[in-house]
C-alpha cells in the first residue's frame, strides 16, 4: 500500500476532457493524459484491502463485480504511487493482453466494486491502467517477443475481435503457429468496426496487430469461413480451430414501415462510419448520413450511445434517443448494493455532447415504437410513438401503453440500436455446431470445448454480446483449453 492515508488525503481525479464543442469537430480520443503526480495522488488512495474485491470478477446479479480478468490492481496501484512504472506494467501485462484497450473503452466494474466506492468515488483505476500500457508503449518497453521454441502444432482461430486476439496471442506464446481468420477488410472485431474511433482509436488497434504480427501470428482478412471458404478445410489444415466470431445478429423492430430507406442497424451506420474514415480521412463519403438530418436512435445502451456520437459529428439536425425503460436512478436503488455493478443514471460521452449541441440530454424513457411512416420515394419520413409504463402481470413486468400520448417524431435517418442476438450460423450449420436456448454456441465456460472434436469457442459467440474485457478473459482461457488439448498440460494463466 503505497500511502496509508491516501484515502484521506485525496480526491478521484480523472484525466481532462476536451469540451464537447471542440471535441465534436474531429474523430479522435478526447481524453487528456493526467499527468504523473495526478496519477500518483490517484494510486495513493488505493486502501490495498484485506479482500480486493476491485479484482474479483464475481459475477452478481447477472452483472460483472471487479474485473473480469482478475488484474492486480492493488499490485499496481502500489507500484505506481511508488514510480516504479516498469513493474507495473510488468504487473498489468500478467493478466490483460490490451491493456489499451481496456483502459479506454472498459466500463470498469473494478471501480463499481472498490471498497473506497462504499463511502467516497471510487479510485480511477481505469485511467491509471491506461496510463501505465500508455507509457509502456512510449518507453518502448513493449517490443516484438516471439517464442523461443515453437511446438510445430497448429492452431486457426475465426474471428479477429478480442476474443479472437487474445487467444491468439496466448497460443502464439505457448509456441503454436496461430492463424487468424478475419471476414473484413481490416482485423479488430468490433474493436475496429464498432466502437467508434473517438472512443477508440484505430491506429492503436493496428499497432497491436502489427506487433502479433512481428511474434509470429498470421492474420488473413476478407476471408468469410464458412461462406466463402469451407469451414471444414480448417478441421483438415489445422490441429484446433477456435470460434470467436461475436454476437453480431441485430434485435430488428419488425413494425409497420420498417422496410422505408433510412432505417438501418446501428451496426450498419457505426462500420461505414469508421470504414469510410480510414479509407479516406473523412466521413463525408459515408453511405448512410447522418449530416442534416433529423436523426432517431432505437435503444437507449452503449451501441445507442455511439451512434449518437457518430450522428452528432457528422452534423445532425436534430437528435432524439428512445428507451423503452424507466431512467434509473442518481444513487444505487437499495436492491443494487455495493459490490454489484452501479446501475445509477449517467451521463456518457455522447449525451453529454448532445446536451451541449441541443441543450438536454437526447434520451426519452418509457417510449415504444409503434410504427415508421414514409414518403411518396420509399423514404422514412416520421417515427409513432406511444408512452408506457411497467406494470407486473403474474409476477412479469409487462409494458403498457398509456393511452393519450402518442406522438410523432420527424426523421430521415433511424437507426436500430437494440442489442443482438446472438451469433450468426453458417460456419456453425456447416460444422454442426451445437447452440444453446439462446443461439449462443453451447460450448461449457472453463472449457470451451464445443460438440465437435478440436473446435473450440469463446467471446460473445459463446457468451452473447458482452464487453472487451470478457472477451479478452474467455480468449485466454480458451488458448489455455486448447493448448492443454495440443500438449496435454498447459502453462499458460
Ligand atoms: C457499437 C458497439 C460498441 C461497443 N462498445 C463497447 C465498449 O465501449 N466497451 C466494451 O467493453 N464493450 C463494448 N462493446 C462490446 C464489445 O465490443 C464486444 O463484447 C467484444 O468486441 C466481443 O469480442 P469478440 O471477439 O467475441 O467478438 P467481435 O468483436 O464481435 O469480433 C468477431 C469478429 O469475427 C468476425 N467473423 C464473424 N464470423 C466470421 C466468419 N465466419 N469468418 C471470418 N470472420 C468472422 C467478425 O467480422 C468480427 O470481426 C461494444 C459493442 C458494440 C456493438
Ligand atoms: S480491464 Fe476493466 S475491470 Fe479490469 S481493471 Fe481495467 S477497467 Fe477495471
Amino acid at each position: 500500500m503505497g500511502k496509508p492515508t491516501g484515502f484521506l488525503e485525496y480526491s478521484r481525479e480523472t484525466p481532462a476532457q476536451e469540451p464537447p464543442f471542440e471535441r465534436l469537430r474531429h474523430w479522435h480520443e478526447f481524453h487528456a493524459h493526467a499527468d504523473e503526480e495526478a496519477l500518483r495522488r490517484q494510486a495513493a488512495r488505493c486502501m490495498d484491502c484485506g479482500i480486493p474485491f476491485c479484482h474479483t470478477g464475481m459475477v452478481l446479479a447477472g452483472m460483472a463485480s471487479g474485473c473480469p480478468i482478475n488484474n492486480l490492481i492493488p499490485e499496481w496501484n502500489d507500484l505506481v504511487y511508488r514510480g516504479l512504472w516498469r513493474e507495473a506494467y510488468e504487473r498489468l501485462a500478467k493478466t490483460n493482453n490490451f491493456p489499451e484497450f481496456t483502459g479506454r473503452v472498459c466500463p470498469a466494474p473494478c471501480e463499481g466494486s472498490c471498497v473506497l466506492g462504499i463511502t467516497e468515488p471510487p479510485v480511477a483505476i481505469k485511467s491509471i491502467e491506461c496510463a501505465i500500457i500508455d507509457k509502456a508503449f512510449e518507453e518502448g518497453w513493449i517490443r516484438p517477443m516471439p517464442p523461443a521454441k515453437r511446438t510445430g502444432k497448429k492452431v486457426a482461430i475465426v474471428g479477429s475481435g478480442p476474443a479472437g486476439l487474445a487467444c491468439a496471442d496466448q497460443l502464439n506464446k505457448a509456441g503454436h503457429w496461430v492463424t487468424v481468420f478475419e471476414r473484413a477488410d481490416r482485423i479488430g472485431g468490433l474493436l475496429m468496426y464498432g466502437i467508434p474511433n473517438m472512443k477508440l482509436e484505430k491506429r492503436l488497434v493496428q499497432r497491436r496487430v502489427d506487433l502479433m504480427a512481428a511474434e509470429g501470428v498470421r492474420f488473413i482478412t476478407g476471408c468469410h469461413v464458412g461462406v466463402d471458404y469451407p469451414a471444414r478445410q480448417l478441421l483438415e489444415d489445422f490441429d484446433a480451430v477456435v470460434l470467436c466470431c461475436g454476437a453480431t445478429q441485430p434485435r430488428d423492430l419488425p413494425i409497420e414501415g420498417r422496410h422505408l430507406k433510412g432505417i438501418h442497424f446501428a451496426m450498419e451506420f457505426l462500420t461505414a462510419t469508421t470504414k469510410t474514415l480510414l479509407d479516406t480521412n473523412s466521413v463525408d463519403q459515408t453511405p448512410i448520413s447522418a449530416r442534416d438530418k433529423d436523426v432517431i436512435v432505437i435503444g437507449g445502451g452503449d451501441t445507442g450511445t455511439d451512434c449518437v456520437a457518430t450522428a452528432l459529428r457528422q452534423r445532425c439536425r436534430s437528435l432524439v434517443q428512445f428507451e423503452i425503460l424507466p431512467r434509473p436512478p442518481l444513487t444505487r436503488a437499495p436492491d443494487n448494493p455495493w459490490p454489484q455493478w452501479p446501475k445509477v443514471y449517467k451521463l456518457d460521452y455522447g449525451q453529454e455532447e448532445a446536451a451541449a449541441v441541443f441543450g438536454k440530454d437526447p434520451r426519452e424513457y418509457l417510449i415504444q415504437t409503434k410504427r415508421f411512416s414514409g414518403d411518396s420515394s420509399g423514404y422514412v419520413r416520421e417515427v409513432h410513438t406511444v408512452r408506457i409504463e411497467w406494470i407486473k402481470d403474474n409476477g412479469r413486468l409487462t409494458p403498457r401503453e398509456i393511452p393519450g400520448t402518442e406522438q410523432v417524431w420527424p426523421a430521415q435517418l433511424v437507426l436500430l440500436a437494440m442489442g443482438f442476438l446472438g451469433p450468426e450460423n453458417p460456419i456453425l450449420k456447416e460444422l454442426g455446431i451445437e447452440q444453446d436456448a439462446r443461439t449462443n454456441v453451447k460450448a461449457e465456460y472453463g472449457k470451451f470445448q464445443t460438440n465437435i472434436p478440436k473446435v473450440f469457442a469463446a467471446g460473445d459467440m459463446r457468451r452473447g454480446q458482452s464487453l472487451v474485457v470478457w472477451a479478452i478473459n474467455e480468449g485466454r482461457g480458451a488458448a489455455r483449453e486448447v493448448d492443454r488439448f495440443l500438449m496435454g498440460a498447459t502453462e499458460l494463466p
